[in-house]
């Protein structure tokens, strides 16, 4: 488990590690969960990104695609 205020949170990393990004007062705002090669697999939103119509479940979840490893895609 590690913690970021960074908001530019890659999408490889270590495998096997969740990072919780939160804002400047701790506040919790996502996880994001590798898995064991290291590609995120599930992002975890504790917001509704500032768009409650789009985003009525919070928190809700971002399932990646990686069907073209090039270009990994998060769920809608
Ligand atoms: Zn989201």
């Amino acid at each position: 488990m590690e913690t970021t205020t960074n908001n530019k949170i890659p999408t490889t990393y270590k495998p096997n590690t969740v990072i919780k990004r939160v804002d400047a007062n701790g506040n919790l705002i996502s996880e994001r969960i590798f898995n064991d090669k290291g590609r995120v697999i599930k992002d975890i939103h504790h917001t509704n990104h500032g768009n409650p119509k789009m985003h009525q479940k919070v928190p809700h979840e971002h399932i990646w695609d990686w069907s073209d490893p090039k270009r990994p895609k998060p769920s809608k």
